[in-house]
């Protein structure tokens, strides 16, 4: 291990992940504990603490691949690592699933190879050894427990400067006595402020399934999550909810979520990976199938003619739209690489659907009656046509193309909010992306961190 040798630069990043397993903790709920700590012993914050969402099609993910990144200005270095150290080890599920990394960048500037390095996690899968490799290059002080796999989401993390679209999400956590019960909220209070606060919030409530989306079911310390464009705006929805649950507190992260970061890289189908994420151009090759559950499989071609299977999932709720798709329909797709089993070739998981042009379908149909309107009938092969009503005929007419009308329309598809993953951009984002702004934000929101201790 590398130790840090530059004392006179005073900002700290510290990427931590994997501290979690399916059956309890969570990373964002150490970042909580962590972050509790060093606003006590005055650190300050250059940036809110940093909810990174990396590559969600990698296999061995908990839930979300969400890993964390906090950015202090302070003095005593080595007091808050040997802190953040012992947290990761005593706050994380070794030996139950989690694999936690922890990872120091002292500087202001983060390397461009680090930034590198979170651009791809976002949709490729990435080595503890690449990761190792640049932490040790660049004098990096790291810490890594199991397989060490949480090194690649610590070095990402710290990588994701986000200063270009992102938005932010306030996580409340619960005390430990009441972790495993019931979170109670107000549904009409969810609906009322998701009404009031939009499109600044998100992602609050599925209004097709009447599904409440801010809350978690498993027995993690998460009692609810409230996202949206700004700090003001999710702090603000989550205390009108009003809880009559006590609360240990909750936290203001800025975040990736929501914004299809994952989805920014265009897949080549000659070259593609399994697990990777991007997008396609193509059109459709083969008429779509409807699968047993519902889902619905076609096959897709790009513009050099190498073809892939690709399936639209019935939850998502675009299944309809993606059964009324011909051959020949050009369109894009999001999309996540499901790897080949010795059943099946690589298959495209898709994620959105934008229809860019529709074939026009000509039906042939016998032509209509001149006397009494009603469409009529053949009466063989260069006979000509009788109406079956008014008896009238006639030898000359020809059979006549009729455009089909296909019954979908160009445009963006996406699935319904219950389906969405933590990085899909919800429709009504659509448009409004956040600029690129200063390596951090000027001040942080007053009221972006509330611990009840
Ligand atoms: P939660 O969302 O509850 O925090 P999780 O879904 O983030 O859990 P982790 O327990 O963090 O799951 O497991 C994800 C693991 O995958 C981590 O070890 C992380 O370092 C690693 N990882 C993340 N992105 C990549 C990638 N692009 N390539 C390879 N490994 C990755």
């Amino acid at each position: 291990m590398s130790i840090i040798k530059d004392e006179s630069c005073d900002i700290l990043h510290i990427g931590f992940d994997d501290t979690d397993s399916t059956l309890s903790r969570c990373t964002t709920q150490l970042a909580f504990k962590i972050t509790d700590y060093l606003l006590k012993i005055n650190a300050k914050f250059i940036d809110y603490p940093l909810l990174i969402r990396l590559n969600p099609n990698v296999p061995w993910k908990t839930r979300g691949n969400g890993a964390v990144c906090l950015r202090v200005r302070a003095k005593s270095h080595d007091k808050i690592i040997g802190y953040v150290k012992q947290s990761i080890e005593e706050g994380s599920n070794i030996g139950s699933g989690a694999n936690p990394a922890v990872v120091f960048f002292k500087g202001e500037e983060i390397p461009d190879i680090i930034k590198e390095f979170s651009r791809v996690a976002m949709f490729d899968i990435l080595s503890r050894k690449q990761a190792e490799k640049i932490a040790k290059e660049h004098l990096m002080e790291y810490l890594a427990f199991g397989d060490g796999r949480g090194l690649v989401g610590s070095l990402a993390a710290i990588g994701c400067l986000l200063h270009k679209d992102h938005t932010f999400e306030a996580i409340a956590y619960r005390k430990p006595e009441y972790c495993g019960t019931d979170r109670v909220v107000d549904i009409l209070k969810v609906i009322e402020y998701s009404k009031n606060t939009f499109p600044n919030t998100f992602n609050n409530y599925d209004q097709n399934y009447r599904r409440v989306l801010i809350t978690p079911h498993g027995p993690d310390p998460v009692f609810c999550g409230i996202r949206g464009e700004n700090p003001e705006v999710v702090v603000s929805s989550l205390e009108r909810l009003e809880l009559e649950e006590k609360l240990d507190g909750y936290m203001v992260f800025r975040s990736n979520q929501g914004t299809n970061m994952h989805l920014q890289n265009e897949l080549k189908l000659s070259q593609i990976k399994a697990y990777a994420a991007g997008y396609i151009h193509c059109k459709i090759s083969t008429k779509p199938y409807i699968m047993q559950g519902g889902h619905v499989l076609f096959e897709i071609e790009d513009f050099n003619g190498v073809t892939c299977p690709a399936v639209v999932y019935e939850p998502t709720g675009l299944t309809t739209i993606a059964s009324k798709l011909v051959r020949g329909d050009i369109i894009e797709i999001g999309c996540g690489v499901r790897k080949a089993t010795s059943k099946h070739p690589k298959i495209l998981n898709i994620e959105y659907l934008y229809i860019l042009e529709l074939v026009q379908i000509f039906d042939t149909l016998n032509p209509l009656c001149k006397a009494c309107g009603k469409r009529m009938k053949s009466e063989g092969r260069n006979k000509g046509f009788q109406c079956d009503r008014c008896k009238y005929k006639d030898r000359i007419n020809k059979k006549i193309c009729v455009l089909q009308n296909r019954n979908i329309k160009t445009g963006l598809y996406l699935p319904t909010p219950k389906s969405h993953r933590h990085l899909t951009k919800p429709i009504h984002r659509y448009g409004m992306e956040k600029s690129p702004v200063g390596l951090y934000p000027e001040s942080l929101f007053a009221r972006w961190f509330y611990s009840s201790k």
